[in-house]
């Protein structure tokens, strides 16, 4: 399997390349030169499969001869090990035909473990295999710092620096970073606000001096393709206890950067049959508005209930763009040239085509807190905020109450206590028993101040062979 840039101009690399590469060269995406295709027949003999033998099926096209099979089935069976569920995205139901799959019983109780433990797995297997080393550097706000930290604690060949805003998580995303133990991870807590974390990484990314040329930086944002691949895995696994693929499903997906659903509209593009495709955002709404008007624009960043769908822009959408513009790099280059400059549409005919792939909806803070109540009046079930978001928007789009409606439950209620606070209910969302000595954990970071060669100084004298 090959893979190309989405701007058309960097060169197509192979899997292992693609894992270790954020964004291409002429600042395109990665996608699959083509994808795989599964018919009926084969996907239903997948029914019943552990998640983890279902997760080899549907990936190993896109890995294909990088790892040998044996090696990436004991991976995918480690991977999926560390869940807390023996079903590992178990279904509840909420309602006739109306489901919840929970994403969120991997080790940082947010849907962000499914990729990202695999991909701290995969990296480490190519980097031996490589004899190579890799410095991971990320900023977050929140889930994708903790899930990554969880993902790279085994990783020989990976030390990770995190960096977050001082005193600016809350207090369990930033215990559930700096409790972790390993000499390869590193917490810098940075005495400014995220812009100015993100401002850091990218720059280094530019400029990688800092390192002495011992050590090469890696990424592992949404923009990287394992992560898109290990989500596509899900959809599958939802289909199939429910009846699929003899009959199609319909899905509701909590979305910032777009990456979640994307998986879904590939799951779709490989076989599975799914007759709907819900985008459910906050008030950062960009994709919405463009679902309904055809206009794609960069608005303030607005801060809400569900934090990890904060965005201005979504970078993953960029891969839709892709397939909308027949896969045509130029087109997408100018096109997205021209939105960073102001807004911007596509032709209405590749418009309709959008819209029939996906609905849409925006849900707003008030709405997402009576979400959080009504759901758990109807059955004492307690959602996250991001999830009452999906919940409430596959409830307005719903075409047909006969398909089963899922929605992508991202993370467990107790990772968000605030906004089960402000729905007006008194439950206090517990977290899991493997999690529940969280506060009482020893916690390891050095605060920096808000300088980037103070943060290079640090990494660079601090990675492991440095
Ligand atoms: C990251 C995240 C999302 C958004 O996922 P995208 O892939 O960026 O669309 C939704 N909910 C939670 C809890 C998340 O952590």
């Amino acid at each position: 399997m090959r893979y190309i840039s989405t701007r058309g101009e960097a060169p197509a690399l192979g899997f292992e390349d693609v894992l270790l590469t954020g964004l291409a060269t002429d600042g395109g995406l990665y996608v699959p030169e083509s994808l795989p295709h599964f018919s009926l027949e084969e996907i239903r003999s997948w029914r019943g499969l552990p998640y983890a033998e279902l997760a080899y099926k549907v990936m190993c096209p896109f890995v294909e001869d990088a790892i040998p099979a044996d090696d990436f089935r004991k991976m995918l069976d480690e991977t999926y090990s560390v869940f807390s569920h023996q079903a590992v995205a178990p279904l509840v139901q909420l309602d006739t035909n109306e489901w919840v799959m929970e994403l969120f019983r991997g080790p940082t109780l947010a849907f962000k473990d499914f990729a990202l433990q695999l991909l701290g797995r995969l990296l480490d297997y190519v980097l031996e295999k490589r004899n190579q080393h890799v410095v991971i550097m990320g900023a977050t706000s929140g889930d994708t710092g903790s899930a990554a930290i969880e993902g790279c604690r085994r990783c020989e060949h990976v030390d990770i620096f995190i960096l977050h805003p001082h005193q600016r998580v809350s207090e369990v995303q930033r215990r559930q970073m700096t409790t972790v133990q390993g000499d390869n991870i590193h917490n810098i807590a940075v005495k400014g606000n995220f812009d100015d974390c993100q401002r850091m990484v990218k720059e280094s990314f530019g400029n990688q001096s800092f390192l002495g040329g011992k050590t090469q930086l890696a990424a592992v944002n949404s923009i990287n393709w394992a992560r898109i691949m290990a989500q596509i895995v899900y959809y599958f696994q939802a289909s199939l206890a429910l009846g699929g693929p003899d009959r199609s499903m319909a899905f509701s997906v909590p979305t910032g950067n777009f990456g979640d659903i994307f998986a879904g509209y590939l799951a779709k593009k490989m076989g599975l049959p799914i007759s709907q495709l819900v985008i459910a955002t906050n008030r950062n709404d960009i994709l919405h508005r463009f679902m309904s008007g055809n206009k794609y624009e960069q608005h303030q960043l607005e801060h809400t209930l569900s934090p990890s769908m904060d965005i201005m822009v979504s970078s993953n959408f960029e891969r839709l763009l892709f397939d909308l513009h027949g896969r045509d790099g130029a087109a997408v280059k100018a096109l997205l040239e021209n939105a960073a400059k102001g807004p911007v549409s596509i032709e209405d005919y590749r418009w309709k085509h959008a819209r029939k792939l996906f609905d849409s909806d925006a849900v707003d803070d008030k709405t997402t807190c009576d979400t959080i109540r009504d759901v758990y009046g109807q059955n004492e079930y307690l959602l996250d905020p991001h999830t009452a978001i999906g919940v409430r928007a596959a409830r307005n789009c719903r075409r047909d109450s006969a398909v089963p409606m899922i929605t992508l439950g991202t993370a467990h209620p107790a990772k968000f206590p605030d906004a089960i606070a402000e729905s007006g209910l008194s439950v206090k969302p517990q977290l899991p028993a493997h999690m529940a000595d969280l506060f009482e954990r020893e916690e390891r970071y050095t605060v920096l101040d808000n300088n980037v060669s103070e943060v290079q100084g640090f990494i660079a004298k601090h990675w492991k062979n440095a």
